[in-house]
């Protein structure tokens, strides 16, 4: 097979793109998904799968991989824990392989993303890594030697709606749609970000905004930031110690703040597990994605891959 092909079902956007065998991009598109009607969802994948056969006349892949904001059950029936929730209970899979005539191997986003970057992005050749996407949502991913492991339950990774560690007992509670309390989610993420900013300030800014503003100096952004990266490294240090990944890649909106590949190790330390008293070098690294909006796609495509 010469031709990898992936298509990344996203909350707003879906994408595809063709991957030669030297792994290079030889076509991207991208389309508004209609997130609130299953039909014309198959009916954007089929049309950007058929571009692309147009584009690539000698297009060969007879199995297209497929990242979706979700997981397949167990037997692979129908789709579950998607946050785009018209495909919670879909039979995605086989409506999929129908339309499409080919064979069709589904993942969650996150493990596609952490998949990508394993392969041949900023965690190429590592045994064991950790994606995490921080945006408006958090969610996590595992690949191990490259491949995604998603687990029995297809569970892997979802880390984002874990309860926060080491919270201050002070701290306001925030309830999650999840129906859960306090989640990773709602602390790290680009809204949780705006949420404390707005409390704070009365004024409403997003993610991004605070970013630039606490580059202009601003002392509340510059607070909350501080915060930020000490929360993400408390949330991430439950995940060396239950995974001790050799890498964490970051994607999402908020892996674009410099700042934190080199406060965040710096903070750690003091939360991994640790009896000794003293202070642990942690050697896992972490590190911002290579492919950025195009990692989840290129890890759609990376399923295929057989060898
Ligand atoms: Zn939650």
């Amino acid at each position: 097979m010469k031709y990898k092909l992936g298509i990344d079902l996203g909350g707003t956007k879906t994408s595809v793109v063709v991957l030669d065998q030297n792994n290079q991009a030889v076509y991207n598109k991208r389309l508004p998904t209609p997130a609130s009607n299953y039909a014309e969802i198959l009916k954007t994948i089929k049309l950007l799968v058929n571009h692309a056969q147009q584009a690539i006349p000698a297009l060969d892949a007879q199995t297209i991989g497929v990242g979706i904001p979700g997981a397949l059950q167990q037997d692979n029936s129908t789709v579950k824990n998607a946050n785009t929730q018209i495909l919670i209970g879909k039979t995605l899979k086989t409506d999929l392989e129908t339309i499409l005539q080919r064979n069709v191997i589904i993942a969650n986003d996150a493990n596609c993303f952490a998949t990508s970057e394993a392969t041949d992005g900023s965690a190429k050749g590592h045994a064991l890594v950790f994606g995490v996407i921080l945006g408006t949502g958090v969610g996590g991913g595992i690949a191990v030697m490259g491949k995604p492991w998603a687990g029995p339950n297809r569970l892997a990774g979802e880390w984002g709606h874990n309860p926060f560690p080491f919270h201050d007992a002070e701290a306001k509670h925030r309830p999650c749609y999840c129906g859960k309390s306090d989640c990773i989610e709602k602390i790290i993420s680009g809204p949780a970000l705006s949420q404390e900013y707005f409390e704070q300030t009365r004024k409403h800014k997003s993610a991004k905004q605070i970013a630039d503003a606490m580059a202009a100096g601003d002392p509340t952004a510059i607070r909350l930031f501080n915060d930020f990266y000490l929360n993400l490294a408390k949330a991430l240090s439950t995940v060396i110690n239950l995974l001790d990944p050799n890498v964490i890649v970051l994607g999402g909106g908020l892996s674009n703040i410099a700042e934190i590949y080199h406060e965040v190790p710096k903070l750690w330390g003091a939360y991994v597990f640790n009896a000794t008293g003293k202070k642990t070098n942690i050697a896992t690294k972490l590190v911002k994605n290579k492919w950025g909006d195009d990692s989840g796609v290129r890890g759609a495509a990376w399923l295929t891959d057989t060898k």
